[in-house]
Parts: C-alpha cells; sequence; structure tokens
C-alpha cells in the first residue's frame, strides 16, 4: 500500500540555485540581491500599497499592530477558530483578545459575532482568509469596519501570492499577511510578508521596519547618523529565505494550475457525498480567481469525522484537524478566567477534515484518496442494511 502524505513541499531546483547563488555572490546576506528582487515583485503586485518582508505571518502582525499604534487596554477582535500566535501577537503587546465564532459549518469569522464583541475600546479585527480564498464574509466584515472606524488586517497566511490570486484583495484590508511558512504553499522554510494599504503609507512604518530608527535617512539624505526613533524590532526575512522564496514565486503558475486541478478532480469524485449531505461543506473550486490551498471536508457527526480519519490512517492516507479553537484551550480558560461558548467553532474543529493537498500531489493519489472515502461511507451504508 502506498503512504500519501499529507503535505510535501514543492522546492524547485530554482529555488536551491537562488541559494548557491546568493551564498556565493560575495554580497549582502542581508537585504542582499534576492531581497530586494522580492520586495520590487511585491510592491509591483501590489501597487499602490507597500510591501514589506517579514520573518513570519506572525512578525507581520506583530509589525502592524506597532505600526497602528495599539495601546495596552485596546482591544482585538479575532475568531476563535484560527491559529495560536495570532492571538500570541496581540497579547505580546499588551492589548485584549476578544473571540468571535465562526459561521456554522464554516471556518469564516462570523459579523454577527463579531457585533456582539463591539466596545469603545475595540481598535482592530483580525479577519482570515481561510483556505486562501476570500468569501463574502470577510468583505462584510471588512465593510463593516469601514464603516465603523475600526482597521481590518486580512490574515491571508493561506493565500497564494501570484499574479491571477491577488486582484483587488490589497485594496480592501488596511494591512495584509502572508506566511511563507513550510505548512503553506508559497514557502521558503520560515518567512512572511506585511502589505500596507496606500492610506497608511507613511515614514513611521519605515522606521518600524528598520528596528525603531530613522537609517533609510541615512541613504538617501545627508543625515550622517542613524538614531531611535521608533518602536520596532528585528522584523527582517533573511537573504537566504528570500533567495528560496524568489524560487518559489517563479513557480507559482505552476503550482496554483497543480491545486486547482486537485481541488476539482477532489470535488467530481466526491460531490457524491456532498449531494447526500455526508459533506456539508468543503472547499469549492468557483469561479473566483482565488486558489484553493486547503482542502476540507465538513463532516456531518464528529463521529464519522473520527472514524473516517482512522480509515485513511489505517490505508496509509495521512489528513489533518485543525484549528483546536482558542476559547476551549485551559490557556486561555485560565487566563482569561472565561468560559466563553463559540459553539460554532467547537463544532465544526470536531467535524473538520483536511485531505492532502499540495502541488506535487499527483491526480491518481486524489482518486486513491477519493475512492478511499466513498468505500467508507459504502461500507457504513451496507453495515446498516
Ligand atoms: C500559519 C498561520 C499563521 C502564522 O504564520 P507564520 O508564518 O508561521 O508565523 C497565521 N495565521 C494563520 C491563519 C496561519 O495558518
Amino acid at each position: 500500500m502506498k503512504q500519501i502524505s499529507f503535505y510535501i513541499p514543492d522546492l524547485n531546483e530554482n529555488s536551491g540555485r537562488y541559494v548557491d547563488k546568493a551564498l556565493t555572490s560575495g554580497k549582502s546576506l542581508f537585504r542582499g540581491e534576492f531581497h530586494e528582487k522580492c520586495t520590487h515583485y511585491f510592491n509591483t503586485l501590489f501597487f499602490p500599497s507597500k510591501s514589506y518582508l517579514v520573518s513570519s505571518c506572525t512578525d507581520a502582525i506583530c509589525m502592524a499592530l506597532i505600526i497602528l499604534e495599539l495601546q495596552q487596554q485596546d482591544e482585538v477582535i479575532i475568531s476563535s477558530y484560527t491559529f495560536v500566535t495570532v492571538a500570541n501577537a496581540i497579547k505580546n503587546r499588551g492589548c485584549h483578545i476578544k473571540l468571535a465564532d465562526t459561521i456554522a459549518n464554516s471556518p469564516y469569522m462570523d459579523l454577527q459575532s463579531v457585533k456582539k464583541l463591539i466596545t469603545p475600546r475595540t481598535r482592530v479585527v483580525i479577519d482570515m482568509y481561510y483556505g486562501g480564498i476570500v468569501s463574502e464574509e470577510n468583505v462584510k466584515i471588512r465593510k463593516f469596519c469601514q464603516e465603523n472606524n475600526l482597521f481590518y488586517i486580512a490574515d491571508a497566511a493561506h493565500l497564494i501570492i501570484s499574479e491571477e490570486t491577488v486582484q483587488t484583495i490589497i485594496e480592501i484590508a488596511d494591512i495584509t499577511v502572508f506566511s511563507f511558512h513550510e505548512t503553506k504553499v508559497l514557502n521558503c522554510g520560515q518567512g512572511g510578508l506585511m502589505v500596507l494599504n496606500s492610506s497608511l503609507i507613511n515614514h513611521s512604518a519605515d522606521e518600524v521596519y528598520n528596528h525603531g530608527t530613522d537609517k533609510d535617512l541615512v541613504k538617501i539624505t545627508q543625515k550622517k547618523f542613524y538614531e531611535w526613533t521608533n518602536e520596532g524590532l528585528e522584523f527582517n526575512l533573511n537573504e537566504i529565505s528570500c533567495a528560496l522564496l524568489w524560487g518559489q514565486i517563479e513557480g507559482s503558475k505552476k503550482t496554483v494550475d497543480n491545486l486547482k486541478k486537485n481541488v476539482s478532480k477532489y470535488n467530481d469524485r466526491l460531490k457524491v457525498l456532498k449531494d447526500k449531505g455526508k459533506i456539508q461543506n468543503w472547499t469549492e473550486l468557483n469561479q473566483t480567481s482565488f486558489c484553493p490551498t486547503i482542502m476540507y471536508l465538513v463532516l456531518d457527526s464528529a463521529e464519522n469525522c473520527t472514524s473516517l480519519k482512522e480509515h485513511l490512517a489505517h490505508k496509509k492516507i495521512d489528513t489533518r484537524q485543525h484549528y483546536y479553537p482558542l476559547h476551549q484551550s485551559q490557556y486561555y480558560r485560565n487566563k482569561s478566567g472565561k468560559q466563553d461558548s463559540c459553539n460554532n467553532a467547537s463544532h465544526l474543529y470536531d467535524r473538520l477534515l483536511r485531505l492532502p493537498l499540495f502541488s506535487l500531489l499527483s491526480e491518481d493519489d486524489v482518486i486513491t484518496i477519493c475512492n478511499t472515502i466513498l468505500t467508507f461511507y459504502e461500507a457504513k451504508n451496507s453495515a446498516l442494511v
């Protein structure tokens, strides 16, 4: 029986060549040639927004909160159904975390739940583009933020950046953050990007990026020394990672094509289960140009999710569940003294199963996975007769 991995990163040969080049060129390993190439690429793609290459999506969020001048006691709303470091970035800034629920059967944050959490201290909403897709709910929440004078940070950690997928997403958010972590599709080991909407571009953001100094002035003006001018940290992405990333960017068109092809195959083969309500929600390849980067199924019961996961594991097919909701964690309950309930998020975690999806996954493997899932349900049905 062949093993099918959940995820295998696609480090194409160009990435390796560029790393060699970065190492042997004798040029700077801090903001060298590839840092400049990548930055130029993102700045052009996201024009008139401004792009900052950082060492993780987590760092991008930390930097964003500094740029937005968040103060202690300010409140930030996030979904209970998200990655832990989104919450920790807020906590490290000394701000309060408010956890919103998701829509029923969906990984997207619910606007109605967000509205209930608004207080005079609410400053920011961080909203996830789950699986790389911008949903209607994301657009509604963004609009709500705009109307209520709140900053909107789009957590686009899952989104694959390519010419065809970015469209106008950057213009709708105040700040958009991306991840190039190994578990994401565009991968340089560890890395991230912060994209600042043109309306927010100012010198202060550059200072935060430059360790909290006016270093850039020394380069472009007559100033002889740089000095401490702002808050900031070392957020920069190192040159070796930029070289890897440049190879990934070059291969992104192929990656997008492969992911779309595989999602489409999953949709074709599993449609019968969707029609019967065994699958209540899933990643669907629709007409937008966005490229799904996560293949998820929301199943009809927690029991079916657990036993299907076991069945697939038995057939050497690796699947995953995520995110264990933040409000359920012991740490949050102890620290906050709260017993929040985000029932949709809890219910979702119990029933959401992620199937293998990556650029190198073959169509044959997708068919094997689908057939294994179909056999599971057939066996269940015949057991009932
Ligand atoms: C992975 C992830 C992050 C963090 O990305 P890093 O680059 O590892 O810091 C943030 N948000 C979401 C939704 C993620 O999945």
